[in-house]
């Protein structure tokens, strides 16, 4: 940490200090503390060591992680540069007393109050969103930062449950997309609209800006419009799921073997349009193949289905926990399920794939329903080549 305090509550700062001013030496002989716990820290310098301060004992401070790293502090620093040269009045590690927490910098604007997290070490879903509501329950938003090195800069990445806590969602654009910071390059990343393929791969394009380019908290998202190569990058992805069930989802106690078993059905048959690029998608944590596939299960069992059949359907796996919803920096739409039904009855609908009857859908008789293991891959080009331009227009126009 950088800021202590005296006994008699008087802030102490480091940020920016030399490890060879003489005050470093004064401040060792003064009885300092955190202004969160109110236990003794020690003063920390020397020529590797970035002048900061230290927990005394090592019993656990609720409102600051201790080990915080070099590289959390440089950042931490540079962020503070960052936000003073658009004259923004940032406070160094503010502690909000009230729900004992402690951010990495504070800032006020003239609309709102942000407590801003530089995250260097994984954090759990859980402790994220307690950390968040804390800070939101007191007119806080948080704001937590991840840093650029943890992902790689690819049309395709990589996150980890840990590196996904920290997609937001812009209302503006409405798109998901995730911010990175780099205090060696005094920059920022943005991954665009993140399109998820499976658990962990999301297809994205990203943009890298100086940070004088960027003011706090408004960041250039592009209005996303999906390309044909990404399509076919989901595509790819949505027949890989199907292949690495065979290969590891054996076991009859795997919810979706079981399903697959009481139903009669062989994965194979699934037809083309199970796994279709829905912005819904990304609610999901796992491959669009597997919660549509689930749907698509619940629609054949009857002649005429409903919406509501549906929406119940995914009710009842989201409570078993065969399928999980992503944990975002903000919370899911509350109806999240119904707009994911919504969406996908829609596009059916558009693609003649079902047809409605007053209130309900029955399936619309295809050839493609006759899909098996031997002419999957050219029903489903097939399928592809006539409805993928329909899909993507109706993608980038929702
Ligand atoms: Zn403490």
């Amino acid at each position: 940490m950088l800021i202590a305090e005296t006994l008699l509550g008087e802030q102490v700062s480091l940020y920016q200090e030399k490890h060879n001013n003489p005050r470093i030496n004064a401040l060792r002989s003064q009885q300092l503390r955190c202004p969160s716990c109110k236990t003794t820290v020690l003063v920390k310098a020397g020529k590797k060591v970035i002048p900061h301060f230290a927990h005394q004992s090592k019993a656990s401070c609720t409102g600051f992680s201790e080990n915080e790293s070099i590289f959390h502090l440089q950042a931490k620093t540079s962020l503070y540069q960052w936000f003073t040269q658009q004259s923004l009045h940032p406070e160094l590690e503010k502690t909000y007393h009230e729900i004992n927490r402690r951010a990495d910098l504070a800032i006020k604007t003239s609309h709102a109050e942000f407590a801003v997290e530089f995250q260097c070490s994984p954090l759990s879903a859980e402790l994220q969103r307690i950390r968040s509501s804390d800070y939101r329950q007191i007119g806080v938003i948080p704001f937590w930062i991840l840093p650029a090195e943890f992902i790689q800069k690819a049309s395709i990445i990589k996150l980890s449950s840990f590196h996904q806590q920290f997609i937001r969602y812009s209302h503006l654009t409405d798109q998901y997309y995730l911010l990175t910071y780099s205090f060696e390059e005094q920059s920022f990343t943005i991954y665009h609209h993140l399109i998820p393929l499976s658990k962990t791969l999301f297809a994205t394009s990203y943009t890298t800006l100086p940070q004088n380019e960027i003011r706090f908290p408004s960041y250039p998202i592009s209005i996303y419009q999906i390309t044909e190569k990404m399509y076919e990058s989901h595509l790819k992805m949505n027949e890989k799921w199907l292949i690495n069930i065979f290969k590891y989802r054996k076991s009859v106690r795997d919810p979706l073997m079981r399903k697959l078993y009481e139903n009669a059905v062989s994965l194979f048959e699934t037809p083309p349009w199970v796994g279709v690029l829905l912005k819904s998608n990304v609610y999901f944590s796992c491959s669009p193949m597997e919660w549509q596939f689930y749907l698509y299960l619940k629609i054949r069992s009857s002649h005429v289905f409903y919406n509501t059949h549906l929406i119940g359907e995914l009710k009842q796996l989201m409570h078993k926990r065969v399928l999980n919803a992503r944990s975002y920096m903000e919370p899911l739409p509350s109806d999240f399920l119904e707009v994911a039904v919504e969406e996908l009855l829609q596009l059916l609908l558009e693609c003649k794939l079902i047809n409605k009857h007053q209130n309900g859908y029955t399936l619309t008789p295809l050839e493609s329903n006759g899909i098996c293991a031997h002419n999957r891959s050219e029903m489903i080009k097939k399928f592809h080549d006539e409805k993928k331009n329909l899909i993507i227009k109706e993608y980038n126009r929702r």
